[in-house]
């Protein structure tokens, strides 16, 4: 069975903590999230072993941690979910990135570029692919370079542009991300992309309002990317989610 270290850009203090890694109406880890969570359960049902070098919802790992973990693991593949930014705010689409002198790495860049066209349409910035080169400020991605497996950064579309950021916003441009990078990941593994059947998560009647309440920071995802709707709240999560919504001020 190939092992995946999904690898969730940034953590849920990053924004917070340093104005960066988001714009206002988006913070960059909430999409990476959304991206790793979808990404995660389609990998695992098309049969792959599947782990977090930085799990949703949670502190930053930092750089380091999350590339010896992947190392340590042993993954097959590693796969960092982003958002990018620029100051031209023309700016939109996506690319990926990989280790020049990793033809496995441009191979399943290209993958990702290719199904990104395919299910989604948004341009890609130049070819879609980009090398990372070493002795340069960028783009020399650490979690790339240090990596021992095939990696790829995955940068999905643009905080900074108004269509870019509509889009990252959407869920349904966050599902089709999440499927473009399941079936380029089964395309470089030579699976044939099974898409999932309608699970609970799907179904769920409350699925539209968790997601709401994830995203607007008043309740905590699962780290482990589980959708758990009928796990009981404990009292200490209901005066957290209370006090997120500012009822006990
Ligand atoms: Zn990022």
């Amino acid at each position: 069975m190939k092992k995946i270290a999904i690898d969730i850009g940034h953590g849920e203090d990053t924004y917070n903590r340093t104005g960066s890694k988001g714009v206002p109406g988006l913070e960059e880890h909430h999409f990476n999230a959304a991206v790793g969570i979808e990404l995660k359960k389609q990998l695992e049902f098309n049969g792959f072993e599947v782990f977090y070098t930085q799990p949703p919802y949670q502190k930053d790992v930092g750089l380091q941690f999350r590339t010896e973990l992947a190392n340590k693991k042993n993954a097959d593949l590693f796969f960092s979910i982003h958002a990018d930014a620029n100051s031209d705010k023309n700016v939109e689409g996506h690319w990926a990135f990989y280790w020049h002198t990793s033809a496995e790495g441009k191979h399943l860049a290209q993958f990702l570029n290719e199904e990104m066209n395919r299910l989604i349409g948004t341009p890609p910035i130049g070819s879609g692919i980009k090398a990372c080169l070493p002795n340069v400020s960028w783009p020399n991605f650490h979690v790339i370079r240090e990596t021992n497996m095939v990696a790829v950064l995955h940068e999905h579309d643009f905080m900074t542009s108004r269509n870019g950021l509509k889009r990252l916003q959407s869920n349904s441009f966050r599902l089709q991300s999440a499927k473009a990078n399941a079936r380029a990941i089964c395309r470089y593994f030579n699976v044939t992309y099974k898409e999932p059947t309608q699970s609970d998560y799907e179904n769920h009647w409350a699925k539209q309002s968790i997601e709401k309440a994830i995203n607007k920071g008043v309740m905590k995802g699962y780290g482990d990317g589980l959708f758990k709707p009928d796990q009981l709240l404990t009292r200490a999560e209901l005066a957290t989610v209370l006090d997120n919504l500012q009822l006990l001020d």
